[in-house]
């Protein structure tokens, strides 16, 4: 953090979601919200912030706002695991187009520098291995890579902070502790916080797993907390033997769930969920009691029972995060319902890290009059019908 930079008063009650293995160093510096801006993007994750650097880079004579209502990245983007993936967590969309070079070029546009690695992710099952998966574990059955598909892993500190620069350099006007708390869908739209009220022409919502009576996603998403973590440093005999010593990250394709990736010599492994009856559930959760806790402690356990050669190891680092699970996980990229204004984006159902800032980038064109939104709801609805309303099994 820039030193003369004075932390912002924050009116929130902090949280305990853990401690993770990055950190971020930005701050936006306070200043005076303005009456009236062409653009503004609620919501500071990923989504939020490359949407807004991309939108002033792409017209800088016109006026952007980006309000978050903590510190940026404290939702999921601060919290991921960092898998980037160039599918959604419903496979491939139509439309969709070439989700990790693009990411790749967005970041280098923007000057962001983020430990972007594309080894390859593998895919591992409990049935069909392939003939030389290194790795062979032990969870509800032997556990191999069956397939290799694009991707690789991020540092989530690095690219929050460095997508936060890169709005700040192209002159977005950046908040922080700037909860959005209504807005009234009239034209400009008035996006009411605690302490004043902001105009905007045109508005995009990029809040995730939160604020769902804003973007009218209650029926439609359910907010979860995710957890994740790190271990000690690993020697390379060891990384060696587990199977990991390529560095590429993994995930499972059948239950129970399970996903992983080097960090330096650590192995992150994730997989659980907590489920809230609201989202501002999250909130008040504490990781060291209650279903979190549980949940590290299977997760561990788990971790422990996988190869011989971690029976033993110990966690330097537990944490967790929101996820939202949109219908058929299929992610929400359209128009608001009550206002052509305003666009609604996320919902990647844990597939996010990549596609909020290919998204993003996307949202801002949109916004801008120069590309479409893609049509998935039929494929949403087709979507829905296969996997249920839209909770994604326990066994994650
Ligand atoms: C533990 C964990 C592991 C994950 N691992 C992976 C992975 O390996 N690969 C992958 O692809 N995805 C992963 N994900 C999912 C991925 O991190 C998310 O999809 C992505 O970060 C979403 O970014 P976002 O900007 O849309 O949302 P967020 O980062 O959640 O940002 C939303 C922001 O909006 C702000 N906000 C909300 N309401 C308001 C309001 N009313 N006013 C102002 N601001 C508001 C919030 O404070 C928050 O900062 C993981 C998530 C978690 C939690």
């Amino acid at each position: 953090m820039s030193p003369e930079r004075p932390e912002p008063k924050s009116t929130r009650k902090p949280k305990n979601w853990g401690n993770r293995p990055w950190t971020i160093n930005f701050r936006a510096k306070p200043q005076p919200l303005p009456d009236t801006v062409d653009f503004t993007v609620v919501g500071g994750g990923f989504t939020g912030l490359a949407a807004a650097a991309w939108l002033k880079r792409l017209s800088p004579q016109k006026s952007v706002t980006l309000l978050e209502a903590e510190t940026f990245g404290s939702g999921a983007s601060g919290h991921t695991g960092g898998l980037a993936l160039a599918e959604s967590a419903a496979g491939n969309l139509p439309e969709l187009g070439e989700v990790l070079s693009q990411y790749k070029k967005i970041l280098a546009e923007l000057g962001v520098e983020g430990d972007l690695r594309l080894p390859g992710v593998y895919e591992l099952g409990r049935t069909s291995p392939l003939k030389d998966s290194p790795i062979c574990w032990n969870d509800s059955g032997e556990l191999r890579a069956v397939s290799e598909v694009a991707g690789g892993t991020i540092d989530p500190g690095k690219i929050v902070t460095g997508l936060a620069a890169a709005a700040e350099r192209s002159g977005v006007l950046l908040f922080e502790d700037a909860n959005v708390e209504r807005c009234e869908f009239l034209d400009p739209i008035r996006l009411h916080t605690s302490t004043d009220i902001l105009r905007a022409r045109e508005v995009l919502f990029a809040t995730n797993a939160y604020s769902l009576e804003l973007t009218g996603w209650t029926q439609r998403v359910e907010s979860c907390f995710t957890i994740a973590v790190a271990t000690e440093s690993l020697p390379d005999a060891k990384l060696q033997e587990i199977g990991l010593a390529n560095g590429k990250p993994f995930y499972t394709v059948d239950l129970p769930y399970l996903w992983g990736r080097l960090l330096g010599k650590q192995v992150i492994f994730g997989s659980g969920l907590v489920h809230f009856a609201d989202w501002r559930e999250m909130y008040s959760l504490n990781v060291e009691k209650g279903p979190a806790s549980e949940a590290f402690a299977r997760l561990e356990h788990r971790i422990r029972h996988l190869h011989p050669k971690l029976r033993d190891v110990s966690f330097t680092h537990r944490w967790g995060g929101p996820i939202a699970i949109s219908e058929g996980w299929v992610p929400i990229f359209e128009r608001h319902p009550q206002s052509a204004n305003v666009i609604v984006l996320g919902g990647y159902s844990g597939h996010g890290v990549a596609q909020s800032v290919y998204l993003g980038a996307w949202a801002a064109e949109a916004l801008l009059g120069k590309r479409e939104l893609p049509n998935w709801k039929d494929l949403r609805q087709k979507r829905k019908d296969e996997v249920g309303s839209g909770s994604i099994p326990d066994g994650r």
